[in-house]
């Protein structure tokens, strides 16, 4: 039997987890990392690349490099390349193979099932993507659970007292609250809030503007137009950020990072948690109108609150755990690791789905009741919106309305089913059309039309409609062109399968490609640390070698190389090799220093 693994689909990083004798394991992916950077790009050579090969070049290559790809879901949105184009499942797809195929790698067998998490705030066709975009990458879709379910699942593992319980989820590209009831057997979401476009990706950004506007104080240089030194500060901004949450300042330091007429200049500089809380503050600050919404949506006051969980990466910024402290009058739990609970939640969903015995008491009784994110109406007479589904509805949710005729001898009627919490229907979204034909003739009114809205666990909606005058039940079509339809999803999982072996035969070129680069980047800082400890001729031949192996990985593939692509990468371990012998003296020069 194949595996099932949960798997935390985010914005900006993903997270894969399984149930392994009994206990849940963080599944590292290929690249020994916890998390996946959810980021895919195509190289000018034309490869796919996926994680963190893909997002380390994503600045010098910004047209062909697609990141926070879920913020598109369930849009219309498509991206070409190489004139071929593809809708954000096939990129999210692209994601979920790479899991999909490190778990293998780990666990030693195949993977067959996942249980996906999604954002509470998604909609309809966004979590229908989501499981389409797991289908394209070979998985059979367990159950679609939302990220705050899955983290409180996470926590239910050791914490059976009965309690209501906010989870606040500031990931890297957006922001959930939810209002969750833990029982004995169940948990249950009582409320939902967020905001889609907050996250750490916006606390990055403050930073990445700080560090080029002193740059260009100090240096009289706009970084902004080097996008090679644009992809160091990005990456540098990052870490900057994550070493304030353990400490008060940090040290940027960018050797080289360009170049004048007096020859190379060198970024380095101190930021300041106080500095970092200044430029965030009003980030901060917008999480507190969702909180609050949420809490009134739940009918309840922060000090009912039974404990607050931190879920997200961002909620390990101190400033984010002080506001949090502050606007609940609670101490948050940090016995959730917070980069990671989606996931194992996750996990511990499918193995109660994939009803294996796993050794956990309470996993196969736990009743999971998940809610709809937003109402759900059908449009009527004046373009209003008439709400059948209340958002916050527990699922599963079945509800029908009976309706009529607005005008006499009407012998069909269009029903308009909308999402949203708007009154009037053109500012909901419409996420489905439908017609109901063959009508008894009759006048205005008299009509009965029975319109149901079924939702699944999976926050599936259906809509169905029925003739209450003739009793016959008659057939609809849902026009909802936002969904794939089974061939466009069957053509993109034959395409996944076509480039399977070429990616994996790509893979193994990048991680030369990047071990290249990576000594690349230990040479420079090495020659700026150590540099002058050298005799000028073989400082000399270091420099001319490291020349060499950047010409290398810069150079566009010859012809025998695109026939060959074996060439490309045996290309790169020569020159490689040939810089890690020059060098070696030099990087023992650092080493020595580092230790005394
Ligand atoms: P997630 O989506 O939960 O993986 O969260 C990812 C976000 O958390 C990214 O923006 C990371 O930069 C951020 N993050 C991870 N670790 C830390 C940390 N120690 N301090 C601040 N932000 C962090």
């Amino acid at each position: 039997m194949g595996a099932t693994i949960g798997i935390d689909l985010g914005t900006t990083n993903s997270c894969m987890a399984a149930m392994e004798g009994g206990r849940v394991t963080i599944i590292p992916n290929a690249e020994g990392e916890r998390t996946t950077p959810s980021v895919v790009a195509f190289s000018k050579e034309g490869e796919r690349l996926v994680g963190s090969i893909a997002q380390r070049q994503a600045v010098v290559n910004p047209d062909r490099t697609i990141s926070s790809v879920k913020r598109h879901m369930g849009s219309k949105w498509k991206t070409r390349v190489d004139g071929k184009s593809f809708t954000p499942q096939e990129i999210s797809a692209m994601i979920l193979r790479k899991m999909r195929r490190d778990a293998e790698q780990y666990l030693g067998r195949d993977v067959t099932d996942a249980v996906i998490t999604v954002p509470a705030y998604f909609d309809d066709s966004q979590r229908q993507a989501t499981k389409d975009a797991g289908r394209i990458a070979g998985l059979n879709v367990l159950r679609i659970i939302n990220e705050p379910t899955s983290a409180a699942l996470a926590y239910g593992l050791d914490n059976g007292t009965p309690q209501k319980v906010m989870v606040y989820d500031l990931g890297g590209g957006t922001f959930d609250v939810s209002i969750i009831e833990i029982g004995d057997d169940v948990i249950e979401v009582l409320a939902t809030s967020g905001d889609n476009h907050l996250g750490g990706d916006d606390f990055d950004e403050r930073l990445v503007d700080h560090i080029v506007q002193e740059f260009k104080r100090e240096q009289g240089e706009d970084l902004h137009r080097n996008a090679m030194a644009m992809q160091r500060v990005m990456e540098a901004a990052e870490q900057a950020k994550k070493e304030l949450s353990a400490g008060f300042s940090t040290q940027i330091n960018l050797p080289f990072i360009s170049q004048n007429s007096q020859g190379p200049v060198h970024l380095d500089m101190t930021v300041t948690r106080a500095e970092f809380e200044q430029m965030t503050r009003d980030l901060v600050e917008r999480t507190t109108a969702p909180v609050r919404m949420a809490l009134d949506d739940a009918g309840i006051a922060s000090s009912e609150l039974g404990c607050v969980l931190l879920v997200g990466g961002s909620t390990r910024i101190p400033a984010v755990q002080e506001h949090v402290r502050r606007i609940t009058g609670k101490e948050p739990s940090a016995s959730v690791n917070p980069d990671e609970c989606v996931a194992t939640g996750a996990a511990i969903q499918g193995d109660t789905l994939s009803g294996a015995t796993t050794g956990i008491v309470r996993s196969n009784s736990l009743l999971l009741l998940d809610v709809t994110p937003l109402s759900l109406s059908i449009e009527t007479v004046g373009g209003v919106a008439t709400r059948l589904v209340e958002r916050n509805s527990t699922l599963p949710v079945h509800y029908s309305k009976t309706f009529s005729t607005a005008a006499s001898f009407q012998t069909s009627v269009e029903i308009k089913v909308l999402q949203g919490e708007r009154p009037m229907a053109k500012d909901n979204k419409a996420i489905g059309t439908f017609r109901l034909k063959g009508i008894k003739r009759a006048p205005a009114g008299v009509p009965q039309i029975e319109v149901t809205f079924d939702i699944d666990a999976n926050g599936i909606l259906t809509v169905s409609a029925k003739d209450l005058d003739t009793g016959k039940e008659q057939s609809i079509t849902i026009d909802d062109s936002d969904r794939m339809s089974d061939d466009e999803v069957q053509q993109a999982i034959n395409d996944a399968e076509e480039y399977a072996e070429e990616d994996e035969f790509r893979r193994a070129t990048m991680e030369v490609r990047q071990r290249a680069e990576k000594l690349l980047s230990e040479v420079d800082s090495a020659l700026s640390a150590a540099g002058k400890q050298l005799e000028k001729s073989e400082k000399k031949q270091v420099k001319a070698d490291a020349a060499e192996l950047r010409r290398v990985l810069m150079r566009r593939p010859s012809k025998k190389e695109r026939a060959d692509p074996e060439e490309e990468g045996r290309r790169i371990v020569v020159a490689a090799e040939k810089l890690d012998r020059s060098s070696a003296r030099l990087r023992e020069l650092v080493a020595q220093q580092q230790s005394s």
